[in-house]
């Protein structure tokens, strides 16, 4: 549980917070600079496939699922309206922005699922947490299907309104990683200075060049070619050193099926994940510099409560994120998900001076 962030301060929530313990538990070669002209631009890829198919986990998984996010998002979430009738569950913010669970859509696209999702589709591709042996499937993106309206009720519905929750991280300073803004809601600047003080502390000499210089932290804007804000408006992603890293556009350069390609140490995957973040090092879209606070995804409960259904993708397993290139083929069930529409990635790495 280190690291993470739940809720104590609303007694409904922190009683969500109980439940949910209880119910999981009980049943349930060089690399090229960013550039400007990908910011711009659209690229059709991934064509064709079919529609992720829209099975509903079992009743009792969904209700595990919803607590997640109530359990990783307590401090900011009202009340959630028929939560054990899952399908018309509604997810009430504190400032009031109501979130439907289903937005009873079905047959989405992995397009439309990025670009509408609803909050069981946010939940829907499960992240693996540790050392994985395999490269991610096709559009095995966990954690890129992001509810916008979710984020900005929580970490700031504008770019002021996000600069005004952002703190200063001294990041690793006893190797000089300088300063990084960050948010300070849901514990996220707090868990970012967990993963800097680990690193600082505990990271092997020879590896401190993959995490210092970092690339980029608050950056408003949103995602090229898309109408989807990147997280790191939210001032909730880091990027590390881009000369060591793998991005998924780059690679499709060289070669238009971009096959996984990655060469951060696991050594640092492992600390980030820890404290509740994302590695995008683990998408199809790869993007091995971005680490991402979403606890819902990474909080212990949760990863024991979801493993059962056709709609999780994967469980979590081996992965040596240092190993050799690998191949990208799609077991059965990404196939199943591939899609028909274009995809768009995250572009969010302009560099940025820190502080
Ligand atoms: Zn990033």
């Amino acid at each position: 549980m280190t690291g993470y962030h739940c809720s104590t301060n609303a007694s409904a929530v922190a009683l969500l917070c109980l439940t949910l313990a209880a119910g999981c538990t009980g049943g349930r070669g060089p690399i090229e600079e960013p550039r400007g002209e990908h910011l711009t631009s659209i690229e059709q890829i991934d064509k064709g496939g079919e529609a992720r198919p829209q099975k509903a986990p079992p009743i009792q998984e969904a209700i595990a699922e919803l607590r997640c996010i109530t359990a990783a998002y307590g401090d900011f979430i009202r009340e959630v309206r028929n939560e054990q009738d899952v399908a018309r569950a509604v997810v009430v913010m504190n400032d009031g922005t109501e979130i439907r669970w289903e937005d009873g859509i079905e047959g989405k696209t992995f397009e439309q699922l990025l670009d509408e999702p609803d909050l069981q589709d946010q939940m829907s591709i499960r992240y693996p947490p540790g050392r994985r042996s395999e490269a991610p499937g096709i559009n095995d993106d966990p954690g890129r299907i992001r509810v916008e309206s979710f984020f900005k009720s929580i970490y700031g519905a504008d770019k002021q309104a996000v600069k005004d929750n952002l703190v200063t991280v001294d990041w690793m300073p006893r190797h000089g990683g300088g300063k990084l803004r960050f948010n300070e809601r849901n514990g996220a600047a707090d868990a970012l200075r967990a993963v800097s003080s680990q690193l600082d502390e505990g990271l092997p000499e020879d590896l401190l060049r993959y995490v210092i210089p970092t690339a980029g932290t608050f950056n408003w804007r949103k995602i090229a070619g898309t109408a989807r804000l990147s997280v790191h408006s939210f001032g909730l992603a880091v990027d590390i050193n881009v000369k060591h890293s793998d991005y998924w556009r780059w690679t499709m350069k060289r070669n238009p099926s971009h096959p996984y390609r990655n060469k951060i140490p696991f050594e640092v995957v492992e600390v980030f994940e820890e404290h509740g973040f994302i590695w995008g090092g683990k998408w199809y879209h790869f993007d091995t510099m971005h680490f991402e606070y979403r606890p819902e995804l990474l909080h212990p409960a949760c990863l024991r409560a979801t493993s059962s259904s056709g709609r999780r993708t994967r469980r979590p397993g081996p992965f040596d994120p240092r190993g050799p290139d690998l191949p990208c083929a799609p077991s059965r069930s990404h196939r199943k998900r591939d899609s028909r529409a274009t995809t768009r990635g995250d572009l969010p790495h302009k560099k940025q001076p820190p502080g």
